[in-house]
């Protein structure tokens, strides 16, 4: 039976996480599939209990599920903790013992949204792209030094990667291409970069290996435009680390609300991780304000990339749509004719349009 370690974590996390696991129950229900669902601790609430964000229990409940559910970390309770104790720490060592060295960000604008976005109708309507960052290299975790010169300091952060590292997250981006649209744009900054002309090679290299798949080159700074001037245009783009990072908030915001988004981290071992790309929300925690749709989307996510139930996948999003097409919201959403409900309610409304 395929294994699901569920995280709930900080702040408004166990209130969202509660709702995408009853959704997944009842994907159970009407798939007849079953999956063995366990919480485990994670975060502040594992510091308050264990005295460490990620407990050994976790990690290793982790490593051998097929999947994570993660809510969110973090909170001002422990803001005053040293950095290695801080409830952040348990994020980067997920994604470190796991090895997911890619983030992928799909970005889809509903149209009962639409009117919510302070862009422009004509740009966002339709946009249906999903960004793959490349997680685990590049310049953040590249040498840096620092020493004292004539001039002052001098500082130095270096962007390295080997073609191994280029060649498996691009390979992602290609077999990602392949389950949807087929077109791949890859961003990089050839006409600089030794590492961008190496990634390019990289490229143009597996692409032989996906023939079906319309690839495009495009520069990073190029990209950043377009992606607001006619996002449409594009299907999957796939990046390294640091261009990702920036480009995947500038397209999140495509969709108007932090609170709708999905993210998955897809690694070298079986097990990926799947989460909302919002974070604590610590303001509005335990109010019942938090919108629970950016985890269910994640959790329509898992089913399609860890498990490849594609239909249930589809039916948790056209459920989503169908709740926002009649007019429900939570109240990071609303607007003047919104119907406004709670949490848990919009939970069992997405339930009962499944
Ligand atoms: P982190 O550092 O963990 O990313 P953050 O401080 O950047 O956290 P969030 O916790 O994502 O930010 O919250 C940013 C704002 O968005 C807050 O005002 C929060 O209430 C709101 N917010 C975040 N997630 C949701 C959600 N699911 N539903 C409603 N509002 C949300
Ligand atoms: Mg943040």
């Amino acid at each position: 039976m395929p294994k699901i370690a569920v995280l709930p974590g900080d702040g408004i996390g166990p209130e969202i996480v509660a709702e995408a696991v009853k959704v997944l129950k009842t994907i159970e229900e009407i798939s007849g599939v079953h999956f063995e669902i366990d919480e485990y601790l994670v975060g502040g609430v594992a510091i308050d209990e264990t005295g460490n964000p990620l407990p050994a229990e976790t990690l290793e409940a982790c490593l051998e599920s097929d999947a994570v559910l993660l809510g969110a970390v973090g909170g001002p309770k422990w803001d005053d903790l040293p950095g290695n104790l801080r409830p952040e720490k348990a994020l980067l060592g997920l994604r470190k013992e796991l090895q997911l060295f890619s983030n992928l960000r799909p970005v889809k604008t509903y149209d009962s949204l639409i009117s919510a976005s302070t862009l422009k109708p004509e740009v966002i309507q339709g946009v249906d792209l999903l960004v793959i960052r490349e997680l685990t290299g590049g310049i953040y975790f590249g040498e840096k030094s620092t020493e004292i010169t004539e001039n002052g300091i001098k500082v130095t952060d270096s962007l390295t990667y080997t073609e191994k590292e280029i060649e498996r997250i691009v390979r992602l981006g290609f077999e990602t291409a392949m389950k949807r649209r087929k077109k791949l744009t890859s961003v990089d900054k050839a006409n600089v970069l030794e590492s961008s002309r190496v990634w390019r090679k990289v490229v143009e290299k597996v692409a032989a290996d996906y023939p079906e798949v319309e690839l495009s080159h495009m520069l990073v700074d190029n990209c950043a435009m377009q992606l607001v001037r006619y996002p449409k245009q594009f299907d999957v783009i796939v990046t390294e680390n640091m261009f990702g990072d920036i480009l995947s908030d500038e397209a999140a915001m495509l969709t108007g609300s932090i609170g709708m988004l999905p993210s998955a981290s897809i690694g070298t071992e079986k097990v990926a991780m799947y989460e909302p790309i919002h974070g604590s929300a610590p303001d509005i925690a335990g109010q019942g304000l938090a919108n629970p749709l950016a985890t269910i989307l994640s959790v329509a996510m898992m089913l399609k990339y860890s498990f490849n139930l594609n239909q249930e996948s589809e039916q948790i999003e056209q459920a989503v749509q169908k709740v926002l097409d009649a007019g429900y919201r939570t109240k990071d959403l609303a607007t003047t004719e919104s119907k406004i409900v709670s949490t848990k309610e919009m939970g069992e409304l997405v339930i009962q349009a499944m």
